[in-house]
């Protein structure tokens, strides 16, 4: 696991936006990041699974979180930028911004890949960062150091064989982040860096290994420190990283 200790007010005074935050290690990263002080905005298509996290950051007397239910897969570029004008007016800026959601697809040859099912990974796991970083930018330039954070895989890394438009979609992520990295650097504090989780036991990994035994698997809060550590200023210095959260 990423070694780091977080100080508990890590955090404090941070806005930070969690795609997928209803689920998964999106919603462990949404309730990790209000525990060390955020005001997470949760974002994601099910809304009854964010009031879910919600209710539980405020039963835990953490900052106070906004809900944003937006499906990405079906989400125009109005659509993001009535989402920043919002962070606008309600916030003033944008601190941290952590894209997670995404979408397994079915594991298959090229040859046999649904048409649809590759146009649909590509829009949730490839298009919806790029147009939300894109809507964004303006307000993570309002804020004194902001950290985008993409999500990767070892597939994004690496291809391998059926892994399709989900392994294709974590690539272009890894050279989204690179460019943006390389972009933002000279003129702007906002660092940009990839995170590979590492097998995680969600509902993805599970529909992934089905035979796998989940509970060998360390749970979303278990590869916490790291996602910590890019939201936090003791990153600061660091961008254009893939980095493993294991
Ligand atoms: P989950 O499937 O458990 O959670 C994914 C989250 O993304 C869910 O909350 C889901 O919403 C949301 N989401 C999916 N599609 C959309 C959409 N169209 N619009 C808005 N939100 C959407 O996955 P994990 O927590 O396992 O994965 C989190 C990230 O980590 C992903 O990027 C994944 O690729 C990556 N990853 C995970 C690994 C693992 O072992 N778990 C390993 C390597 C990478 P809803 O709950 O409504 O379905």
């Amino acid at each position: 696991m990423f070694d780091y200790t977080p100080p508990p007010a890590l955090l404090a005074k941070r806005i930070i936006l969690v795609t997928g935050a209803g689920d998964g290690i999106g919603r462990a990263a949404a309730k990790s990041f209000a525990a060390h002080g955020a005001t997470v905005i949760l974002l994601g298509r099910t809304t009854s699974k964010l009031e879910a996290v919600y209710d539980e950051i405020e039963k835990a007397g953490h900052p106070q979180p906004a809900i944003y239910p937006l499906n990405l897969e079906g989400a125009s570029p109005n659509d993001y930028e009535d989402l920043a004008n919002t962070l606008e007016t309600e916030f003033g800026r944008l601190d941290g911004l952590l894209h997670n959601a995404s979408l397994l697809g079915t594991l298959t040859p090229i040859e046999h890949y649904d048409i649809e099912q590759w146009y649909q990974v590509i829009q949730v796991n490839q298009n919806a960062p790029f147009l939300l970083t894109q809507a964004c930018l303006n307000l993570m330039k309002s804020s004194r150091e902001a950290s985008i954070v993409f999500t990767s895989s070892s597939v994004g890394r690496k291809g391998r064989a059926y892994w399709g438009a989900y392994s294709v979609s974590k690539f272009a992520i890894e050279g989204l982040m690179q460019i943006l990295a390389d972009e933002l650097e000279a003129n702007t504090t906002i660092r940009v860096n990839s995170i590979n989780p590492g097998a995680t036991r969600t509902a993805m990994r599970a529909s992934a290994y089905p035979g796998e035994d989940q509970k060998s698997l360390p749970a979303p809060e278990d590869i916490m420190p790291l996602y910590l550590y890019l939201m936090g200023p003791e990153s600061r210095e660091l961008n254009g990283q893939a980095l493993n959260a294991q």
